[in-house]
């Protein structure tokens, strides 16, 4: 049966590429989801360079995962109670071993997830989007040589400057960002295949925005 609001606890799985973040902020917009997000959490904790942000930071100076304990500890310090509110999991699980951590604090906190969303698209696909990006360095704006070209090639409109790569989109690091999600999300999307498939939800993340927003719409059970 199909609720008329979405459900209040909901995890997104996406590849780096899918969609998945901008998705979860108009979900969080639109329907008054917290969103929980471990990388901001540990970007923060860093500024802070408070205990955790330090050792935080001497796992990845170390060019380590920052470990799975420690990523418990900050979400423990940043989800004292969920109260009401939404949650929306956004980067987290982040590997099977993480799992248990949410099951921890779904027990701790008092609720259960109730949806976990899954943005697919394939890898060739995230591949093609993230290496067409290009950002303008001066005003900040952003092209995509496919999907949102500028008008003369390799230009900002606004202003002329040549538009840049983000550091983040050079393919090297956008195939180990792939092959990371293969490595780590794929597991955890199989183990709740198996442990809850009605709770599961897919949507097809290769179709324009506003469609793959409509269709997670749809997904949630959410009418009109
Ligand atoms: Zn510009």
């Amino acid at each position: 049966m199909a609720h008329p609001v979405p459900p209040d606890f909901v995890v997104i799985f996406g590849r780096p590429g899918s969609g998945k973040s901008s998705l979860a902020e108009r979900m969080g917009a639109e329907f008054g989801y917290n969103l929980i997000r471990t990388g901001e959490m540990l970007r923060a904790a860093i500024r802070r360079h408070d205990f955790l942000g330090q050792r935080v930071e001497s796992h990845l100076a170390k060019g380590d995962l920052v470990p799975d304990s420690l990523i418990f500890e900050l979400l423990e310090a940043n989800l004292k109670s969920p109260g009401v509110s939404r949650l929306l999991f956004d980067g987290f699980p982040r590997t099977l071993g993480q799992v248990p951590l949410l099951e921890q604090f779904e027990r701790r906190l008092d609720f259960r997830i109730d949806c976990y969303l899954e943005v697919v698209v394939s890898r060739e696909e995230a591949v093609a989007r993230m290496t067409g990006r290009r950002v303008c360095p001066k005003c900040g704006a952003t092209y995509h040589l496919i999907a949102r070209p500028p008008k003369v090639a390799e230009t900002c409109d606004r202003d002329g400057t040549r538009l840049e790569r983000r550091p983040d989109d050079t393919a090297q690091v956008v195939e180990f960002r792939q092959q990371v999600y293969d490595d780590h999300a794929l597991p955890i999307l199989d183990h709740y295949e198996r442990k809850c498939p009605d709770l599961c939800r897919k949507v097809d993340g290769a179709q324009p925005f506003e469609a793959v927003y409509a269709e997670t719409r749809r997904a949630l059970g959410v009418r009109g």
